[in-house]
This record gives C-alpha cells, sequence and structure tokens, in this order.
C-alpha cells in the first residue's frame, strides 16, 4: 500500500485518471467521516459541494451498505448511481433480483428469539435486503462480537456474513457485492477505468479482486489490505476529490 499523495501516487492519479474513468465511492467513512451513532452520518456540505462539481465532469457512483433510500439525503449531492445493501439494490440490469427479503424477515425472527443472548447496546437495523447487527454502542466491543458471531452461526439458512468497522451485516448466500456492483457499472458505462474509494472491511472484496484497470484507494493504511494506495484519514477525502476533479478537468 503506497500513499495517495506521494509521488508515486501522484504518478498513479496522473496516468489513471481522465474523463472515461468510472468514480467510485463507499459512503460511511469514506465521504461520511463515522459517527457513534450510523443514524447521524451525513457527508459534509464542502463534500456534497466538491461531489456536486465532480458529477458535472464525472461519472460518479455510491456503493455503500446502507439502504438506497437510507443514503441518498446523507449524501449532499446525486450521484449517477447508487447501490444500496452492499450491491443487492440499485445494480443496473442486476437490481433487485438478489437480495431476497423472506431470508431477512426469517433470520430477524430467529434473532430476536435469541436476543437475550446479546450485551445490552446492541442494534439492529433490517435494511430489506440486508440485516445489519451494530455493536458500536456496547460496554465490551470484542464480547459483543463474540456473542454476535456465536449468533449467528445458529442461524438457518447460513447467512453470508461481511464485518464491517462495529457491525456484521447478513446477505443471502448468493447475494451480489461491491465488487459485481462496481463491475456492472463499469459494463453500463463502458469506462476504460474505474477508480474505488472505501475504507472498510466491506470494500476489502473490490480491492481484493480488483482488475487490471481499476485503481483502489483505502481510507486509512491497514497492512493486509489488499487496496493499492491509501489516505491517512477521512478528512484528505476532500482533498482527493478536489485532485480528482482537477485531472478530469484538464483532460477536457
Ligand atoms: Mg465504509
Amino acid at each position: 500500500m503506497k500513499y495517495i499523495f506521494s509521488p508515486h501516487g501522484e504518478h498513479a492519479l496522473i496516468d489513471f485518471i481522465d474523463n472515461q474513468t468510472l468514480l467510485a465511492f463507499d459512503f460511511d467513512g469514506t465521504l461520511a467521516p463515522i459517527v457513534p451513532r450510523p443514524e447521524d452520518a451525513c457527508a459534509p456540505t464542502s463534500m456534497g459541494r466538491a461531489m456536486t462539481h465532480l458529477t458535472e465532469v464525472a461519472t460518479v457512483a455510491v456503493i455503500t451498505g446502507r439502504a438506497i433510500s437510507d443514503v441518498r439525503a446523507r449524501l449532499n449531492f446525486e450521484p449517477k448511481y447508487i447501490v444500496g445493501n452492499h450491491g443487492a439494490e440499485g445494480i443496473p440490469g442486476l437490481t433487485d433480483k438478489t437480495g431476497d427479503s423472506a431470508e431477512i424477515a426469517v433470520w430477524e425472527r430467529q434473532i430476536l428469539a435469541a436476543w437475550h443472548t446479546l450485551p445490552q447496546g446492541v442494534k439492529m437495523e433490517n435494511k430489506q435486503h440486508s440485516l445489519s447487527l451494530h455493536y458500536r454502542m456496547t460496554s465490551n466491543r470484542d464480547e459483543a462480537k463474540l456473542a454476535l458471531h456465536a449468533l449467528l452461526n445458529q442461524l438457518q439458512p447460513s447467512p453470508r456474513i461481511i464485518g464491517g468497522k462495529c457491525v456484521v451485516n447478513l446477505l443471502p448466500e448468493n447475494s451480489n457485492d461491491k465488487f459485481d456492483a462496481l463491475l456492472a457499472l463499469q459494463r453500463t458505462e463502458r469506462s476504460s477505468k474505474a477508480l474505488f474509494v472505501g475504507d472498510d472491511e466491506t470494500d476489502e472484496v473490490v480491492f481484493r479482486k480488483a482488475l487490471p484497470d481499476w485503481l483502489t484507494i483505502r481510507v486509512g493504511q491497514k497492512d493486509n489490505s489488499a487496496a493499492s494506495f491509501y489516505l491517512n484519514s477521512q478528512s484528505e477525502m476532500a482533498l482527493l476529490v478536489q485532485r480528482i476533479d482537477r485531472l478530469i478537468r484538464a483532460h477536457k
């Protein structure tokens, strides 16, 4: 992993970014800072402005674990595409064929029946195509994570589990993920290249399976991440967006 604002990173951006590049971003921890309560997350107004500016010259997509209806008002800009529920919602051509909500309801019932085995502070969120269990507000997060995984191992049918920052996400076994989402968007747009910026476990599938014509950036340096580049923190995102914007305008 290399720092994107190093000479090497700058080189990669210059080589890679032009008006044929599809630009895709995760939301929580990427466009918006992580906050104690997920329901308070919002892209800062300055980020909304920078992204609005970017949408004038580039194809922009947001690929998030949130439901589309949840994230839309938090963006402060309008991207061409919003893919929600980790890829189960909003992929052109594949939209909503996966993410069987019947399974979600079954798991929700099973989890509620065993709710007493979970520590206080765990919050369940039914997002129709996926189910999230947040444990940021528990007093001992390691214990909460163990208790959650013990419970999730017993669910029938077995869900696909994607970890995150103080959250576990349950999706149907055959559901799309963020990699499928980006690939489908790139094909739909016939973009020669794609950039993806994310910060979380749920983004690693994109980093890991990235095609040669993709550039991947992780918010936060991490030893075992498969992303090619990193930003030090979410607060550097505005700088990155402005840099990308200038490079595209220079190509026009
Ligand atoms: Mg994230």
